[in-house]
């Protein structure tokens, strides 16, 4: 079958993957001139690479694994300690680390928990492990029920202290979704500490060894064009064009540098774009069925990645940390963690800035001079004396609608890869599939919507 995909991201990229694999012949066209989406990445002119967002590989990311395996590319995880490592906000400078030891799971989450004790009171951690109870015991339906109450108001259910939430919580849940605890669904938690625990090495992290689209998404592109299939950039999907059935007659692709538009006829037809550019294109007809109907429930969530280059090293750990800080979520060392941005004698700190809803429309300059004032806390050191560490460049970027900001009532809202036309199919992180608005999300999605093609045949 020919099969036309549209965007390049993740989803797209491995749907047309695994339809390859199934015989068929994918062609992807993605609307930008770089391969990607949300891990898309640009070079600036000394040689530097800047992305869309820091990225971590969790060992619970099974079929992005098995990409990499069947990719033959596994060496190109830099895998970490199987630590989680928090700021101390009470003494700047310092860590608090919850240590995984190479034990069977639950075990070791249970130990890395209970042998923490800066961050959590035995009170606080009993009552945190009673809540969690029914959410190991009925596992993934009682975790989909709890869709309805946001996260703290699923700790006040389980009388569990806010403080939790400001201990642990609040950096969890920006790390996740770029939202805080109040607004994010207690789903989404719960899924993330259900693989954590119960699997030996689910939260153990990995970075990627350089740039995605090259150390990733280029050798997926080569896999689909050994094959027979295509991968096209700069080329928009612009609009759907139907049948008097309803079903898809062609996907109208525009040209290279805004030229004329191309009629572009298949067998199946895929959105893999954001749900957010796919409702602005879904034909008039469409909208009103109640499959596509429900994706206006299902917005993107604003976030901004900062890359700031220093002077000097700021810090030896070659590991993921959470800031605990009002503006920042999570950010790593990419001098320490990342093989391809190496640099032994200079820091390249790579942060996310959420959640980022009043900060998105501020300038680059605005966001950079915050964040310094956040790293006067988290680095008191290099800033805080007579010879403070200086700032060498920048590169802010900002993603006004990056995955979809997952409110309690989402999971009800998310579309299953085979729509009701017949020959209409959709990828995306935001589609129904286990894992969360993640990279490993868009893998599977893309795996689920190639299988559901080939069943559709
Ligand atoms: C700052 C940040 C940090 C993140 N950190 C992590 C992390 O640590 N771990 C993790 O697992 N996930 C993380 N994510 C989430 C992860 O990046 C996404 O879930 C995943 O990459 C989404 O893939 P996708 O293919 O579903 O969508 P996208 O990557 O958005 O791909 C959609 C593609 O469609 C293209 N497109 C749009 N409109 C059109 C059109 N009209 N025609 C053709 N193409 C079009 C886009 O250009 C894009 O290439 C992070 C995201 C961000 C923004």
């Amino acid at each position: 079958m020919r099969v036309a995909i549209a965007g390049a991201g993740l989803a797209g990229l491995s749907c047309a993957k695994y339809l390859c694999d199934a015989g068929h012949t994918p062609v992807v066209y993605e609307a930008r001139n770089v391969l990607g989406g949300k891990v898309a990445a640009w070079q600036d002119n000394d040689g530097d690479w800047y992305e869309t967002g820091l990225h971590i590989f969790f060992g619970a990311y099974r079929n992005m694994r098995q990409l990499f395996a069947e990719l033959g590319i596994e060496d190109r995880l830099q895998w970490k300690s199987h630590s989680m490592i928090f700021n101390q906000r009470e003494v700047p400078g310092t860590y608090s680390r919850f240590d995984f030891p190479d034990l069977p799971a639950p075990l070791n989450g249970v130990a890395a928990i209970l042998s923490n004790n800066d961050m959590l009171s035995w009170p606080e951690k009993i009552a945190f492990g009673l809540g969690l109870v029914p959410a190991m015991l009925r596992g993934q339906s009682y975790v989909e029920d709890c869709d309805r109450y946001s996260w703290t108001e699923w700790l006040k259910l389980h009388n569990i202290p806010e403080r939790v939430n400001d201990e642990v919580f609040l950096a969890m849940s920006k790390a996740l979704n770029f939202i805080g605890p109040d607004e994010i669904s207690s789903t989404v938690v719960l899924t993330a500490l259900n693989r954590f625990l119960q699997e030996r090495d689910g939260s153990r992290m990995a970075f990627l060894d350089g740039n995605p689209p090259q150390r990733l998404c280029e050798p997926i592109v080569d896999h689909i064009r050994a094959r027979g299939g295509e991968v096209l950039l700069s080329r928009p999907l612009r609009g759907i064009d139907l049948r008097d059935d309803g079903s898809v007659a062609s996907f109208r692709i525009g040209g290279l540098e805004g030229g004329g538009a191309e009629e572009v006829v298949a067998d199946a037809y895929v959105s893999a774009l954001p749900v957010d550019p796919l409702k602005r294109l879904l034909p008039d007809t469409w909208k009103e069925q109640p499959y596509f109907a429900k994706l206006s429930g299902l917005n993107g969530v604003p976030v901004i990645n900062i890359h700031l280059w220093f002077d000097r090293k700021l810090t030896e750990i070659d590991h993921l940390l959470f800031s605990r800080s009002e503006l920042l979520s999570v950010y790593a060392d990419m001098s320490n963690t990342c093989r391809e941005y190496a640099d032994p004698e200079r820091s390249m700190l790579e942060l996310v800035f959420a959640p980022a809803k009043e900060w998105i429309g501020r300038s680059d300059a605005d966001i950079v001079a915050a964040t310094m004032e956040e790293l006067k806390r988290l680095f008191p050191q290099h800033f805080q004396t007579d010879n403070p560490a200086k700032l060498r460049k920048f590169v802010v970027v900002k993603t006004p609608l990056s995955v979809y900001k997952t409110v309690p009532g989402c999971q009800a809202l998310r579309p299953a890869q085979r729509s009701p036309i017949s020959n209409f199919f959709l990828a995306g992180d935001y589609t129904m599939q286990r894992y969360l608005a993640s990279m490993e999300g868009a893998v599977l999605s893309g795996k689920l919507c190639a299988q559901a093609i080939s069943e559709a045949k």
